[in-house]
């Protein structure tokens, strides 16, 4: 079998889901279980309805509802050629109708907890596999029955063991060549039957997380861009299609920004040994990539991504730093405060590190000040160069320092797994910084034996 996962844009409208259809018809005789993300942006509109409706503005959370009801039901009618079966309309109803209840709870009691926000923003994927897969005349699976998860709500973590046995049980019988199956991404269950969900991007996750339980033989990602790029296309527009990448270097995409992918996405699949590729669902006959567990051949950088909305905090202490055990000292603070770290570099007397700009930084300030000055620039972003030939690439980090000109770079950091160059800049010269190393790292002939 394969798992074909489609994205908010690939089943936007009527017409996206008619391609949907087609690409899945075309593909039948491979057992596809079909993965599909909410509508659009509806995720994002469940997001506003219920923010809304926890300050206690229920109009404005209603007429969201009302923009997103009309927009299922237009594509439902549309595909259905204005003959909307009755069972369609009914359940279309019902959950709109469960959708209102739940928001009017909200504004009630002017509380949105984490539980109550996922089973909210859980309709989207409900809604569009409910309109597809009756258009479709297909089985639909809920997802909430196999998708195991703990009860961390807004990212929950799947259980692996138990979705591939619930997997076996209620998927399994269902698959077989010549039909297909469509089930929801992004949401899951607890073992309770709690609604959660995956984290925002999720549905990549989940697609991987059944292409492993049900051990598919491929699983695609269909989207708006003709696989993973040299860069994003929006930030960069020469960006170019990637044939083949490894799995480590999709992993360090994903983390450092490359929205094409959910971080974890890979996980599943690389303990499964089961190739993703990613495809344009406009273009099935252009580039795609394919990602696998080797190491592709091509050029000495792969792809370059970037992630904003970072703080860089320079700890810095003449008396400590030699000490043994300082750092021990300094990342207990941050595991107290729970802040996560993602770069560091350290200096002579100093130690920078970078963190997501949301944390709570005053309380972990005050902490760290006890014993160390602490310096503070913000706005910053960071800019990852990528590839597994790195390493291996003599003179790279003089092309690449060019490449950067007048630009100025803050902080520098090499991956512990050497496959990941990382840049922090000013957020504001994040564009110019990517567009400037695109130009001069991607010129880079082709190595020997590429695949590219
Ligand atoms: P979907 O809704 O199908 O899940 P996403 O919006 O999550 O799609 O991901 C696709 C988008 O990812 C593209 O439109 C593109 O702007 C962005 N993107 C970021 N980095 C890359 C990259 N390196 N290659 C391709 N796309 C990228
Ligand atoms: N619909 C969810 C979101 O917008 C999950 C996904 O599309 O991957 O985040
Ligand atoms: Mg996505």
């Amino acid at each position: 079998m394969i798992v074909m996962k489609f994205g908010g844009s690939s089943v936007a409208d009527a017409a996206c889901m008619r391609q949907v259809g087609a690409l899945v018809r075309d593909r039948l005789d491979q057992a596809p279980l079909v993965v599909l993300s909410a509508m659009g942006k509806t995720t994002n509109a469940l997001f506003d309805m219920a923010r809304a409706a926890e300050v206690g503005d229920l109009p404005a959370a209603l007429e969201t509802l009302a923009i997103v009801r009309g927009a299922h039901r237009q594509a439902a009618d549309s595909l259905c050629e204005g003959a909307m079966p009755e069972a369609l309309d009914e359940a279309l109803t019902e959950h709109f109708g469960e959708l209102e209840l739940r928001l009017r709870g909200v504004a009630l009691l002017r509380e949105l907890s984490p539980r109550s926000l996922d089973a909210i923003a859980a309709f989207g994927e409900r809604l569009s596999t409910l309109v597809f897969a009756a258009w479709f005349g297909v089985e639909r699976v809920d997802a909430r029955q196999v998708l195991l998860t703990d009860a961390t709500f807004g990212e929950a973590a799947p259980q692996a063991e138990r979705i591939r046995l619930r997997a076996a049980e209620v998927i399994g019988p269902l698959l077989g060549a010549g039909r297909a199956v469509v089930t929801q991404g992004y949401i899951g269950a607890t073992a309770d039957g709690l609604t959660t969900t995956l984290g925002r991007g999720g549905s990549d996750y989940s697609a991987a997380l059944f292409g492993a339980a049900l051990g598919a033989s491929e699983v695609q990602i269909w989207t708006d861009v003709e696989g993973v790029l040299t860069c994003d296309p929006r930030v960069v527009p020469e960006a170019q299609p990637i044939a083949e990448l490894s799995f480590a270097e999709a992993a360090e995409l994903a983390a450092f920004g490359a929205k094409v992918l959910h971080p974890a996405t890979i996980q599943p699949a690389v303990e499964a040994d089961i190739p993703v590729t990613v495809r344009h669902t406009l273009r099935p006959e252009g580039a795609f990539t394919t990602i696998t567990g080797r190491v592709a051949t091509g050029r000495p950088v792969t792809a370059l991504a970037t992630r904003g909305g970072l703080t860089v905090l320079t700890v810095s202490s003449t008396r400590m730093l030699h000490q043994p055990g300082f750092l021990a000292k300094l990342f207990e603070v941050f595991a107290r405060h729970r802040v996560s770290v993602d770069l560091i570099a350290t200096a002579e007397v100093s130690v920078s590190l970078t963190v997501e700009e949301d944390v709570p930084l005053e309380p972990l300030l005050a902490d760290l000040r006890a014993f160390a000055t602490v310096a503070v620039v913000r706005d910053r972003a960071l800019v990852a160069v990528v590839g597994e030939r790195l390493k291996a690439t003599p003179g790279l980090a003089g092309k690449l320092f060019g490449a950067l000109g007048d630009l100025n770079v803050e902080m520098i950091s090499m991956g512990a797994n050497e496959i990941n160059l990382s840049l922090v800049v000013a957020a504001s010269d994040a564009p110019r910084a990517l567009g400037q190393l695109h130009r001069v790292l991607m010129a880079e002939p082709l190595l020997a034996g590429s695949g590219v």
